[in-house]
């Protein structure tokens, strides 16, 4: 190997070095090398080793293994984003003519999801008011198609608390499968697996990564249903790339300290409007949504919070807001937006670990 040509390609390899690393490497590689052929038969065999990223890759798979460790579930896997996750783990239940009976509420990319592309594939949907367990009811016994409930643990931006426990009674008596996306409340305030849904949907993108620098997703649950939404993965290239898995990972690591600290802000927010403004907020998670009075200009408010910055997403360190009508329910028709309470003087908060006083100090400079 003597040539400028050859000496760039073949660089060197930290691997072939005794080298510990205190934290789990980046596996930045779109494929594994084998030395021989009975190596790579090895692969085959089940030996553990790593062929090709999109079918799996070591920081993917222990990214897929956390969060299942987190939800108490027997396995994960990681996808390139929420709605991937959310799509593998459907697709895992349903196929061309079963249906899907989700929550009304759910988040708008959700729901574009349902009605547009899964009835694309032939796959029926039902929404349905899932805090009227007879609506839920109806639904299962007019369409006898239906093979999965699908929910949020915390809805958005009303923050309805799903009852996930009368769900798994429902999935009981009508052989369902039932889904959570549980992105809002996360781990750390509620476990769906736990409380008997088979599988459990995050948009890594949010909390677990907790620093708005990753797009991500992940699915926990069942086994069996997990081996399928891996297999969705693999064929519809739905995979996650290494470093979103390791910067998605790294964030986990500060999840407890994060949540603890967001959800106190969250709590001590919700208590400082509660005299100027309607509040939602269910007790647990970090996410206040306020409906400012008719008097407040919205857009005077908004450009008057300072450091708190004005994103269309929600869970980072910092304490943001976000405009469900102009953003995440854009979309949605004027009475579709009426009829779930999204008028223009909603604002969805996400608290940040930021100092309580600090925060409160630049959410009441902007009421003045
Ligand atoms: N689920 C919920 C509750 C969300 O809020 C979002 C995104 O905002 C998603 C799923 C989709 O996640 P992603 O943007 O990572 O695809």
């Amino acid at each position: 190997m003597d040539m400028m040509e050859t000496k760039t390609v073949h660089t060197a390899k930290a691997g072939e070095r005794a080298i510990h690393p205190k934290v789990m490497p980046l596996y930045q590689t779109s494929a594994f090398s084998f030395s021989s052929l009975e190596e790579l038969e090895g692969y085959y065999e089940g030996n553990g080793t790593y062929l090709y990223s999109r079918t799996a890759n070591p920081n993917t798979d222990a990214l897929g293994e956390t969060v299942a460790n987190l939800e108490g579930a027997p396995k994960g896997v990681a996808a390139s984003s929420g709605m991937s996750a959310i799509l593998a783990g459907i697709l895992a239940v349903v196929q061309a003519g079963d249906h899907v009976l989700a929550a009304q509420d759910v988040y708008g990319g959700t729901f574009h999801l349902l009605k547009e592309e899964l009835v694309r594939l032939g796959i029926g949907v039902h929404f349905a008011d899932f805090s009227n367990i007879s609506e839920i009811e109806k639904n299962l016994i007019d369409f006898p198609e239906v093979k999965l409930l699908f929910s949020e643990s915390i809805t958005n931006p009303f923050l309805r608390v799903e009852d996930i426990e009368v769900l798994v009674q429902l999935k009981k008596r009508y052989v369902v499968k039932v889904m959570i996306d549980n992105t809002f409340a996360t781990p750390y305030a509620v476990r769906p697996f736990e409380l008997g849904a088979d599988l459990v949907a995050h948009s890594a993108t949010k909390y677990l990564g907790g620093h708005s620098d990753v797009t991500a997703g992940v699915l926990a649950g069942d086994k069996e249903l997990i081996a399928l939404a891996a297999n969705r993965i693999v064929n519809m290239g739905m995979n996650l790339s290494p470093f979103e898995a390791w910067l998605a990972l790294r964030g986990i690591k500060t999840l407890a300290l994060r949540m603890k600290a967001q959800t106190a802000n969250a709590q001590a927010i919700a208590e400082f409007l509660k005299d100027k403004a309607q509040v939602w907020y269910p007790g647990k998670g970090a996410i206040v949504t306020f409906a400012l009075p008719e008097s407040v200009d919205v857009s005077k408010f908004f450009s008057s919070l300072g450091w708190i910055q004005i994103v269309p997403t929600l869970a980072g360190v910092e304490t943001t807001v976000s405009y469900p009508y102009g953003t995440s329910h854009r979309a949605l028709s004027e009475e579709e937006k009426e009829k779930i309470g999204v008028t223009r003087q909603v604002v969805r908060l996400s608290a940040g670990i930021e100092g309580t006083e600090d925060i409160l100090a630049q959410l009441g400079a902007a009421f003045k």
